[in-house]
């Protein structure tokens, strides 16, 4: 490994990844050896979690495709340097920013979306002109393997290499010196990350985990809300860290909405969930256990059947859930969809604003305004109002979590920022001294600079 990166550092010193023209090369390569072995891909995935192909190229592919595209179509725009306002202290000099990549860097990603979610941002980082080591998820075994496969013997190694393994070999790679790291996964493993990057300091970027709740409104469109979860709760069989982890429904639409959830699982599942086309499994047995351990049968109102030797768990909703269960305690991941239900809105936003940080809040309302200061009030990540999940594949505006749910964004441009360190660059002429600089201090000078050299040019003489 310490060999890789040292032919990566010196590949990248030798200024192979600068020019713009090459990195749209790389990257239209990529995307014709991902369309070209689709079939490969998608096989490779159901067999790691019975995905479906179709659901594949939908979820897993689609998003890398349209990532190369936009970066292709941008790029040139998003690596200019903007000049920026210059002070009066520094009269007459210039400044400008210019966006250069990092270097060397790690991409460490999960298994729930083990190509979208390793590919994303490694196509950031190469855009942005870096070379990079991926290490995607052992969990989803064949999905690294064939990554690794196709990626390692279609592009130089000292461009990308994809390194495959577990806890032994990302704990190897993290004692290494890389120039930026960008983690996505739990937020137990992105404190590991955090502690080790600490030795090396390179930027890190966390994208983890959380809780994500929904706040049902009795003001709602019931049926829409109810067929907007259930198919939420379901992409990916309830595995995606976007997913609607549990519900606060005000008491008065409790009954109703779970009903209603019930019906529109009922639709997408059809009357044999298990043999549902489009739902892939929980990922292995250690998830199938984790899962099921959350369960209370006693509090099961839909669902609630499930097969071991087929990591088979059929969708659930469970409700009178109190904050206390162990299902409240962490990041659910599966098909399963607590429901608590709140009187005072007041109260429950008070509540929420002393929890940690989720990737998403999730509100179902007609009243925009006040959903709009309960997202402004509550802590996460991002938020949708009437709608789950799909802000993630709008890739014109940056994704990421806070606080416990990560740090740093990407997708699109924003992507492309987090893959570059900002270079803030000052040319200046030498035909003008500024006499202020020097001794000796005298008060007149601190009048001087108190009103006027804290500003810009622009705006002293406005
Ligand atoms: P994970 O943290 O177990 O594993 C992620 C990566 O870290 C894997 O490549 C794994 O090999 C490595 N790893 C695991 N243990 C390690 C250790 N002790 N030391 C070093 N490396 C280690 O996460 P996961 O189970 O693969 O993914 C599920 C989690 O990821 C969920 O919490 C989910 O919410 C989160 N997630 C977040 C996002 C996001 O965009 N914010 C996206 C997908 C998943």
């Amino acid at each position: 490994m310490k060999e890789l990166i040292a032919a990566q550092r010196t590949y990248f010193l030798a200024g192979h990844t600068r020019p713009i023209s090459d990195r749209k090369k790389i990257l239209r390569k990529l995307h014709n050896l991902l369309m070209e072995n689709e079939s490969m891909l998608t096989e490779a995935i159901y067999k790691d979690f019975r995905k479906p192909s179709m659901l594949t190229v939908e979820n897993e592919l689609s998003l890398p495709y349209g990532e190369i595209n936009n970066a292709i179509r941008n790029l040139k725009r998003w690596s200019r340097s903007r000049w920026r306002l210059t002070d009066l202290a520094n009269f007459p000099a210039r400044t400008r920013t210019n966006p250069v990549p990092y270097g060397v860097t790690l991409v460490i990603g999960p298994w729930n979306y083990p190509f979208m979610l390793s590919l994303v941002p490694m196509i950031s980082a190469l855009a942005a002109g870096n070379t990079v080591i991926l290490k995607p998820s052992e969990v989803t075994s064949h999905s690294s393997a064939v990554l690794a496969e196709l990626i390692n013997s279609n592009f130089p190694k000292e461009l990308i290499h994809v390194v495959e393994g577990g806890v032994g070999e990302t704990t190897e790679l993290l004692k290494l010196k890389f120039d930026k790291i960008f983690f996505t996964g739990s937020t137990q493993v992105g404190r590991i990350v955090m502690r080790a990057a600490a030795e090396q300091l390179p930027p890190v970027t966390l994208e983890l985990g959380g809780k994500n709740p929904v706040i049902v409104m009795p003001d709602c469109n019931l049926k829409r809300t109810a067929q907007r979860i259930a198919w939420g709760k379901l992409h990916n069989n309830g595995q995606a860290c976007v997913s609607p982890d549990h519900l606060y429904v005000h008491e008065s639409i409790k009954e109703q909405l779970i009903q209603e959830i019930g019906k529109q699982i009922d639709r997408i599942t059809g009357s044999d969930p298990k043999g549902s086309p489009l739902l892939p499994r929980m990922v292995n047995e250690r998830n199938f256990d984790r899962v099921m351990g959350l369960i209370d049968p006693e509090k099961v109102v839909v669902g609630g059947s499930s097969d071991r030797s087929e990591c088979y768990i059929e969708p659930t909703i469970m409700d009178r859930v109190s904050p206390d269960d162990p299902v409240m305690q962490e990041e659910i991941f599966g098909p399963l969809l607590p429901v608590l239900s709140y009187s005072n809105l007041e109260e429950l936003v008070e509540s929420l604003k002393l929890k940690e940080a989720p990737l998403v809040l999730y509100i179902f309302t007609r009243k925009r305004r006040l959903a709009e200061r309960i997202m402004k009030e509550v802590a996460s990540g991002g938020g949708m109002i009437n709608e789950v999940v799909m802000h993630f594949i709008n890739m014109n505006a940056p994704f990421g979590g806070v606080g416990a749910s990560g740090m740093g964004n990407y997708h699109g441009r924003a992507g492309f920022i987090d893959f570059s360190h900002h270079k803030t660059i000052m040319i200046k002429p030498m035909w003008f001294e500024l006499f202020l600089k020097y001794p000796p201090h005298r008060k007149i000078y601190l009048r001087i600079y108190r009103s006027v050299l804290g500003k810009s040019i622009k705006n002293f003489f406005r």
